[in-house]
Formats: structure tokens, C-alpha cells, sequence
């Protein structure tokens, strides 16, 4: 068995404790006689595994008892649609448009309503985070919605905007668990966990109870009421089980290193090795602002887009795989996301190096 360094921007690298347990645990899940794949969600067992699950991540992110945390289906894309379903009483809501996620989710959100985009970025190819401390926010908007890590362009909020007291909802899909986080600040935060957290087909939504009620647009299906979900625990209907079981063990892998501070430090230290490099390269050039950097998504360039190919076809046969930047934007991206080992992020700076000594 031989494992690659894999800087995909999602699905993406689990850790390798998590992936080596669950293997382990395949054929007979703790006594079970069974797989996760193969028991009732309705078992005794998997109850003990939602249960533990839900009280890891509320540890973790220290969620306050008036937030629910729901293990929905649907993907992160789904989401667009069933926020403003829920959310949308006075059919306004103001976005804030920083990449292509959030441009889907506006786009989606108009069919429920009026969206206003308080504020984008596109101007420069979504390269920065546009100054969020004073923007126009709707009198009657029902929410401000922002995507607070980009991943196809890297930039990530580091502050968030000042929404004027109107509640704040945030797709985490690429940082989720990747920092401390206060909770309160939001309405509601989801994300889809196969970037950060676990398989996909499983999205986390942490949603204020007060945001949770039956008073939805007219027309909103049942399995697209926060209500539905958070009155049955997440087990409304069949969940995501096996899905939900990997998130849980990586919610333990997390605890085991220390929680959400020494996965900064730790996601801090990776992603500085890539930036001071990218920073003195004469070859390679970061492409999003030095102050609105994330610490998960890197997306660089060399400027010419056959080189560009080249390195990310040897990078591939050295073991560093999916380099390849997004369809929309070129050139490369690491996706240096909880699971990637700082040796990681130091071979891929090492073959950087060296693709430029013979390159440059
Ligand atoms: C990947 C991603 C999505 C889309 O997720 P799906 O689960 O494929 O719908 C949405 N938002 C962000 C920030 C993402 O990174």
C-alpha cells in the first residue's frame, strides 16, 4: 500500500487514524456483528454513534445550548435552496458575493425572493475580500449571507462583515473545524463535510433555535424544513449513517490533537510554509490578496499555462496529486486542508523548488 500526498479541494485527505479505524471496524462494528453500512439508524448503536457525534462537535466548536446541529443530506448545494425557504419571511436577503459559491447560492436564493449583492469581489477575479465594515444592508433583509472561505479562489473572511444586526449565515464548507469559531456571531453555519470533515453526503447545519419554525415559504417540502430535522434529532428519515459515523471519528481525531486552537496553530504553521515560499518564488506567484489569504485553499500560478501543465503532471508522479487549479480559474491549488500532514505541504514546497531550479 502506498499513500499519496492528495491536495484535492474536495473530496479530500481524512486522516489516516480515521480511515485505519474505520477499516478495523468494517465487517464488525464494535461488537455489532455488523458494518455502519449494514445497521438500523433506528439501532441502539448507531444511536450511541449520532449521539457522541453531536456532542464532539458541540464541544469542539463550543455551540451554545440554543443552536441545533443537524446531519442533513443534499450537499452543500442544497443548501442554497433551503436557506432562503426557511429563512426568507420578508423574501429579502442580502449576499455577499466572494467566488463562485456564493454566486450559485445568490442565483438560487432569487428564485424564493429579492437578493441584493451588498458587495462582490469579482471585479479583480475574486481575489480579496471586499471591506465588510459599513455596507448597505437592507432594512428588511431576513438574513446576510456569506461564503466565509473561498475554495476555488483561497480567500477567506477574517473578519466578519458587520451585518447591522441582521442574522449572519455562513457556508464553512472549506474551513469548517479548521479554527475556533464563535458561534453566536452567526444564525446559521453549514457546510458540506467532504472538505474538511468526512465522506460527502453528509452537510452539518448549526442553526439558532429561534431561525427553526413551521412558518417556511409555501410550497417547501418536508425534507426542506429545518424543523423536519431538528424535531427528529437528524433521523427524520434514513441519514447519512455511514457518513455521519467518519465525521464522528474525526470529530475524536480532532479532540485528540488538541481541539480548534492547535488545529489553527497547526494549519497556521502548513500554510506558511507554502506562502513564505510562494512569496520569494521567482517562478510561482500566489494570486489572492496577503491579507485575506486562507489557510486551506492555495491557489498559485507560474503565468504560463503550459508550464503550469507540465508541473502538475510531475508533481502527480512525485505523489503530490491534485494540484490542478479549478476549471474557472487555471493554473494550481493545494488544498492543505486538517488532514494534511505539515510533511506534506514541505514535499510539495521541496518539488516546487526544484521544478523551478530546472524550469526557471
Ligand atoms: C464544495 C463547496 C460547495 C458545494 O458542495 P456540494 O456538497 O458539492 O454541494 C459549496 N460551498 C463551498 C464553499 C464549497 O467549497
Amino acid at each position: 500500500m502506498s499513500r499519496v500526498y492528495n491536495f484535492s479541494a474536495g473530496p479530500a485527505v481524512l486522516p489516516e487514524e480515521v480511515l485505519k479505524e474505520a477499516a478495523a471496524e468494517m465487517l464488525d462494528y464494535n461488537g455489532t456483528g455488523m458494518s455502519v453500512m449494514e445497521m438500523s439508524h433506528r439501532s441502539k448503536a448507531f444511536e450511541e454513534i449520532i449521539t457522541t457525534a453531536e456532542q464532539d462537535i458541540r464541544d469542539l466548536m463550543n455551540i451554545p445550548d440554543n443552536y441545533r446541529v443537524l446531519f442533513l443530506q443534499g450537499g452543500a448545494s442544497q443548501q442554497f435552496a433551503m436557506i432562503p425557504m426557511n429563512l426568507m419571511k420578508n423574501r429579502v436577503a442580502d449576499y455577499i458575493i466572494t467566488g463562485q459559491w456564493a454566486k450559485k447560492a445568490a442565483k438560487e436564493a432569487e428564485k424564493y425572493g429579492k437578493v441584493n449583492r451588498i458587495a462582490s469581489s469579482e471585479d479583480k477575479t475574486f481575489s480579496y475580500i471586499p471591506d465588510c465594515s459599513d455596507l448597505p444592508v437592507s432594512e428588511d433583509a431576513d438574513y446576510v449571507y456569506i461564503c466565509e472561505n473561498n475554495t476555488i479562489y483561497g480567500t477567506k473572511f477574517k473578519e466578519l462583515p458587520n451585518t447591522k444586526g441582521k442574522t449572519l449565515v455562513a457556508d464553512v464548507s472549506s474551513c469548517f473545524l479548521s479554527e475556533p469559531v464563535d458561534v453566536t456571531k452567526y444564525g446559521l453555519i453549514y457546510g458540506g463535510v467532504q472538505k474538511n470533515i468526512g465522506p460527502a453526503g453528509v452537510v452539518i447545519v448549526i442553526i439558532r433555535e429561534d431561525l427553526i419554525t413551521e412558518d417556511v415559504l409555501p410550497g417547501t417540502p418536508t425534507m426542506l424544513t429545518y424543523k423536519t430535522h431538528a424535531d427528529a434529532k437528524s433521523l427524520y428519515n434514513t441519514p447519512p449513517a455511514y457518513g455521519i459515523y467518519i465525521c464522528g471519528k474525526v470529530f475524536k481525531w480532532i479532540k485528540a490533537m488538541g481541539g480548534l486552537e492547535a488545529m489553527k496553530e497547526r494549519n497556521e504553521k502548513k500554510a506558511k510554509v507554502l506562502y513564505d515560499f510562494l512569496d520569494q518564488s521567482k517562478l510561482f506567484k500566489g494570486t489572492v490578496e496577503k491579507k485575506d489569504r486562507s489557510l486551506m485553499n492555495v491557489p498559485f500560478v507560474t503565468g504560463d499555462a503550459d508550464l503550469d501543465a507540465k508541473f502538475v503532471k510531475e508533481a502527480k508522479a512525485a505523489g503530490l496529486e491534485n494540484l490542478k487549479g479549478h476549471r474557472t480559474v487555471g493554473g494550481m491549488r493545494a488544498s492543505i486542508y486538517n488532514a494534511m500532514p505539515y510533511e506534506g505541504v514541505v514535499a510539495l514546497v521541496d518539488f516546487m523548488k526544484k521544478f523551478e531550479e530546472e524550469n526557471l
